[in-house]
């Protein structure tokens, strides 16, 4: 949905207009005080948007951390965990787990891949296709993280190829926006070329927040409106946490 004729991958917009008015300038200060709050790290802010079904979203990132033994654990601390009937619950285990948690992890929750070859396989060292993701039950990617952006150094134009790609493959795209100084005056747009003069028009994108985000500000956060869930690192590694962070659905539930 997001860039599947576009494969510049430049930015999202939702419906309600969150970032360009007096409310959401309140909403950012918010999420900068809650953060102080609850943490001593410096919130490394990333919002991020995706086509879905406009349910609460919560995804954790676990980067490149963990081992069978830590992984085990984490698995049956989630297996066990009680999660809140109305929200998506997806996973994103290093790629060498993968396999591992997708067979051993409840229906419940969903796997993700943290990146994905541009195109179908074949001579890429190193690389991992959508194909083989889907072979194994992997139902979303993680694009566009920072990490990936600041560190290996992906810029927009490859995010975009390897977001098309997945999307067209029918895999879900959790596309991550970052780089930006200040949120003041930025708009995000979204503009799928399918929806510009045609009468469609997208309803169910969900804008979800990344950064610091811990069993103690989730809730307080959970109750923005234009919050749609989290992408999660740190706090994603403790089952009971993680359950916490999901279930602060409840909060949005009440504030509603
Ligand atoms: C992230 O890197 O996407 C992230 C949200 O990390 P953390 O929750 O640890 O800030």
């Amino acid at each position: 949905m997001v860039a599947t004729s576009c494969p510049q991958f430049s930015g999202l917009r939702r419906s309600s207009p969150i970032f360009h008015n007096a409310r959401s300038q309140s909403f950012l200060q918010h999420i900068n005080s809650q953060l102080r709050l609850s943490s001593s790290r410096k919130p490394c802010r990333s919002v991020v948007a995706m086509a879905g079904s406009g349910k609460f979203f919560v995804g954790g990132n676990w980067k490149c951390n963990g081992t069978i033994d830590s992984i085990t654990k984490l698995v049956s601390d989630l297996n066990s965990a009680k999660f809140e009937n109305d929200v998506d619950v997806v996973v994103s285990p290093p790629f060498v787990y993968l396999d591992m948690v997708s067979s051993s992890l409840t229906d419940r929750i969903e796997v993700s891949a943290q990146n994905s070859w541009i195109g179908k396989g074949g001579a890429f060292t190193g690389e991992i296709s959508v194909e083989q993701l889907k072979d194994i039950g992997c139902k979303w990617v993680i694009l566009g993280h920072s990490e990936r952006r600041h560190i290996i150094g992906e810029d927009d134009q490859f995010i975009g190829k390897k977001a098309a790609y997945a999307l067209n493959e029918g895999l879900g795209v959790i596309a991550c926006i970052d780089v930006v100084p200040s949120w003041d005056n930025i708009v995000i747009a979204y503009e799928p070329v399918w929806a510009i003069g045609t009468g469609k028009v997208a309803s169910k994108t969900r804008i979800i927040y990344g950064g610091s985000v811990n069993g103690s500000n989730c809730a307080e956060l959970a109750k923005q409106a234009d919050i749609d869930g989290f992408l999660v690192g740190g706090a994603s590694l403790k089952g009971p946490e993680f359950a916490t962070i999901v279930n602060s659905v409840t909060s949005k539930k009440v504030a509603a």
